[in-house]
Order: structure tokens, then C-alpha cells, then sequence
């Protein structure tokens, strides 16, 4: 359906499809299996898989950490990932090994800092090692993204954009973040603007900090499937969009 629509390949899988609502984890194979399987069916383009992100609104009943006053601010996304290692090296193995069949993109949900896309890294270039000691195939040059979701990261995204090969811009949670406003209260929706000059100057920030170091920027927060804010958007000088299937 991808392809049929006339998409130029998948730019953003969310992966915590797998993990909600489970009663067990998929193993590095099951995510294997699908993730090549997506790779292989969208090619030749590409297939941006994201790490887990959960925590936050994006419940998931199999972990508990414990009551967090703020679970918004909490532990989510990559935060989580960092402090689970098991669950999110299987997921990167698992993307790893399907790019040996395709074009696969990985994309890393909710990076506050530069520290974390540090940490990050460090954790693919082991796993690599790994897989070239167990003789499995992959890309060694797969791309490794972040979402710019979170205020500070656009404050400091012309560092980040060194770290990085591409920017995908968030603004379902990027709006929240930076406008004060929980996207999921229906009696604050109406302060939900994507064209506050507030977002507008986050997206142009962030466009401008990838344009500068090299690196390709998408957008692939819902405002991305508004018509009304295309022109907008590829004013901004935007790669990308990534849009849900309707
Ligand atoms: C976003 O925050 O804009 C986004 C695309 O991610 P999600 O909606 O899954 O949080
Ligand atoms: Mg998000």
C-alpha cells in the first residue's frame, strides 16, 4: 500500500507497535523477521525504523517502573532504552541484520542532549562488532537519525547535526513540549497550533542546522499530512515528509 500510493519508502516505523498491548516481547528473530520483511517490500527506498518509544502517554503494561508524577517528562523513548540495554540492543540487532536485505534508517525518539546520541553510538558500534563476530550480514554504513522533538534539542541542534546523518522533526511532541500543551487533554486542543511562531521558528532552527552540516531533514509529526501546510513546510527547505496511510 506503501508503494502503491506513490510513497518514496517508509519514513517512520513506529516499533512500539510490538511491544504494546503484548503479553510477551518479540525476540531479536520475530523483529528480524518483520523488519526484513518491510525493508524488502518497500525497496529500493528505504525504511526508517524508530526505536522504541514508550513511556510517556504510550502505555505499556509488561514494565513498570514505578508511579512517575510526570510521565511526560518521565522515563520515555530513549530514556528508557538507555536504562533497559537488553530490550534496545535486541531492536537495534534486529534492525541491523534486516539492512543486509534492504534500505533501513534508524531513528532514535526523544534525544534531549548530546550525551545520549554519545551513548547511543557507542552501543551500534559495539553491536556491530558483535554481528561481525557472529558473521551476520548488515549495512556498516546504515544511517543513524534523531527526532527533534524536544525543545532543547533544537536549541543545540547544530551540534547534534554533526553527530548525526539526518534530523526527522517531531512536532506531534514538539508542540507539546514547547507550547506547554498535553496532546492527548481534549480541553487544551485548541491551543494545539502548529503554526505558532514559536513551532515555526523550532522547524526553520533545525532545518538550517541540518542544511549546514550536510545531513538530510524530515518532518513526521501529523502537521506533515495538512495540506494547507505543505507550501510551509518545503518553504522551510524540508527533505522529507513522512504522513500516515490513511
Ligand atoms: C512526533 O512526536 O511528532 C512523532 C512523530 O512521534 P509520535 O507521534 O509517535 O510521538
Ligand atoms: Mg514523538
Amino acid at each position: 500500500s506503501v508503494l502503491s500510493a506513490g510513497a518514496e519508502g517508509i519514513g517512520l516505523f513506529r516499533t512500539e507497535f510490538f511491544y504494546l498491548q503484548q503479553k510477551e516481547f518479540p525476540d531479536e528473530e520475530r523483529l528480524f523477521r518483520y523488519f526484513k520483511k518491510a525493508v524488502e517490500l518497500v525497496s529500493p527506498y528505504s525504511v526508517t525504523f524508530r526505536t522504541l518509544d514508550i513511556g510517556g502517554d504510550k502505555f505499556i503494561s509488561k514494565l513498570d517502573f514505578g508511579k512517575e508524577i510526570n510521565p511526560a517528562l518521565g522515563l520515555r523513548a530513549i530514556r528508557l532504552c538507555l536504562n533497559q540495554k537488553t530490550i534496545f540492543r535486541t531492536q537495534l540487532r534486529a534492525i541491523l541484520r534486516a539492512s543486509a536485505y534492504g534500505k533501513a534508517r534508524i531513528l532514535i525518539p526523544f534525544v534531549s542532549s548530546l550525551e545520549e546520541i554519545h551513548k547511543v553510538k557507542a552501543i551500534l558500534q559495539d553491536i556491530k562488532e558483535e554481528l561481525k563476530r557472529e558473521g551476520h550480514p548488515f549495512d556498516e554504513d546504515i544511517p543513524l537519525g534523531i527526532m527533534i522533538e524536544v525543545p532543547s534539542a533544537v536549541s543545540i541542534c547544530n551540534f547534534l547535526a554533526r553527530e548525526v546523518d539526518f534530523f526527522s522533526i517531531g512536532t506531534n511532541d514538539l508542540i507539546q513540549y514547547a507550547l506547554a500543551i498535553d496532546r492527548t487533554n481534549e480541553q487544551v486542543a485548541y491551543l494545539y497550533e502548529p503554526l505558532h511562531p514559536a513551532i515555526l521558528q523550532m522547524i526553520k532552527t533545525s532545518v538550517k542546522a541540518a542544511k549546514r552540516a550536510g545531513i538530510k531533514v524530515g518532518i513526521c509529526g501529523e502537521m506533515a499530512a495538512e495540506p494547507a501546510y505543505i507550501p510551509i513546510i518545503l518553504g522551510f527547505g524540508l527533505d522529507e515528509i513522512s504522513v500516515n496511510m490513511q
